[in-house]
């Protein structure tokens, strides 16, 4: 029997639409809040730290929002996107279920994190900003925007979390050679730095720390401005892309997801994937399921608190209600990198408040088995971040194959893991570990929250 297993897009097929989730969600997300005052934040309070075209996205109700011509025109180097029927994988592990994907690691930055670094810095450049700042974990999210930076002629300086940076020479390396400065977190450069250094001269960083020291150099300098790779409303907006995409060449494979599934590190590769299949449920009473697989290790969603956090370590972002683990937690060091963030961001969090989506947390070692099991079925080699994701996607699977209900499972590949090499050499040798988190440390991380 011969069954297709590639359902592409033509270029002229792309969408040309960003989907604003804001506009159709039954309760809007509560205001983000000023970090001095407390008061909610105005637009120009963030307008030291970014163009005003994002920030009127940031505050966005409209419900689609064009994407412009350049963003698009850098799109086409990668997208559309493939989307596959995982015949092998479902061939592997005995399923009824039919098993999509999504796979976002097709660009130049491997993962899906190229779609709002494109568009971030196409607004930057149209406002003239010369020089941006970020942070980066593993190096992904600083990858993906050196290349934009570059295409766009910005320069930028991305705060490296130190122990990626001394560990992982490779994306350090890409960002050089994309043009970019890059500097290890914590650093000297900075207030934040300096003052987590005088505490512990040998802090390995945290992705908290490291945005603390990206946005205090941005707000320092009215010639500068800062970029941010997920968690906030603009960033999952650019990601829409991939769901939107994901619609249409569903149509063409002629099914349509029961579940849609995406690993969550602050909740954009999720959000690209699932908020247009949602708009459908919420317009056109569709019922897709929409699960967000984040790991054991760093569990905001299943284990954290609503209730309004900070978005970096030191307190200098706004306050943002958000599932959160508190601004100070220091998750364990497990390999998914891009998946070790203390908080959800505020649409992703209303949603799971509202029951309008659901979370799971996964260990890191099934992870690895499955990212395995992918890679020899599949042939793609997983980041470690969309192992998760595809962990989700065969435990739904195994759930539908008991209870007798064969269901359409979609799940975003979100990059490939071809830079992390040494996090599969180490699970093939048995060092990996899983962390097990106790309430307690939970408990006293959240009440930390100031
Ligand atoms: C950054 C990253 C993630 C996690 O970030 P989200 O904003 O939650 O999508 C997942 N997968 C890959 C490959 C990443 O680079």
């Amino acid at each position: 029997m011969k069954t297709t297993k590639k359902f592409i897009l033509t270029e002229q097929e792309m969408p040309t639409r960003w989907y604003n989730i804001i506009a159709d969600m039954p309760n809007k997300p509560l205001p983000p809040l000023h970090p001095g005052t407390r008061e909610p934040i105005k637009p120009e309070d963030l307008a030291a730290l970014f163009p005003m075209g994002l920030i009127k996205q940031e505050a966005s109700t409209e419900r689609y929002i064009d994407i412009p011509g350049e963003v698009l025109d850098l799109y086409r180097s990668y997208r559309p996107s493939p989307l596959f029927r995982a015949s092998a994988l479902e061939k592997a592990i005995g399923t009824n279920c039919r098993i999509y994907y999504k796979y976002e690691g097709g660009s130049y930055a491997g993962s899906h994190k190229a779609n709002t670094a494109i568009a971030q810095a196409y607004y930057n450049k149209l406002e003239g900003v010369k020089k941006m700042t970020t942070e980066t974990g593993a190096g992904q999210w600083g990858t993906a925007l050196s290349f934009a930076c570059r295409h766009f002629g910005i320069e930028l300086e991305v705060f490296m979390v130190r122990i990626s940076y001394e560990q992982k020479p490779y994306r350090k390396i890409m960002m050089n050679t994309y043009d970019a400065t890059v500097v290890p977190s914590p650093s000297e450069l900075t207030e934040s730095g300096r003052k987590i250094l005088a505490e512990d001269p040998a802090s390995p960083g945290s992705l908290g720390i490291a945005i603390s020291e990206a946005v205090e150099r941005a707000a320092a300098d009215a010639e500068v401005k800062y970029s941010l790779g997920s968690v906030l409303n603009h960033v999952l907006l650019h990601q829409t892309i991939i769901g939107e995409e994901a619609l249409l060449q569903m149509n063409k494979a002629g099914d349509y997801p029961d579940i849609v599934v995406g690993c969550f590190g602050g909740g954009s590769n999720f959000s690209g994937i699932s908020f247009p299949f949602i708009r459908e449920n919420l317009l056109n009473g569709n019922k897709t399921r929409a699960i967000a697989i984040e790991p054991a290790s760093c569990p905001k969603l299943t284990r954290g608190k609503y209730m309004y956090d900070f978005g970096d370590t030191v307190g200098l972002t706004p306050l943002l209600a958000m599932y959160t683990l508190g601004h100070n937690f220091v998750p364990a060091k497990i390999h998914a990198g891009g998946l070790r963030y203390h908080g959800a961001g505020v649409l992703v969090s209303q949603l799971l408040k509202d029951g309008l989506m659901e979370a799971r947390s996964k260990l890191q070692k099934d992870c690895f088995r499955n990212g395995v099991l992918f890679a020899r079925s599949e042939g793609i080699l997983p980041a470690p971040e969309s192992t998760y994701a595809i962990t989700g996607a065969i435990d739904e699977a195994r759930k539908c194959d008991e209870a007798g209900i064969p269901q359409t499972i979609l799940f975003n590949l979100s990059g490939h893991g071809h830079l992390d090499l040494s996090a599969y050499d180490k699970y093939f040798s048995e060092e990996l570990e899983d962390h097990a988190l106790t309430d307690k440390e939970i408990e006293e991380s959240i009440a930390m929250i100031r």
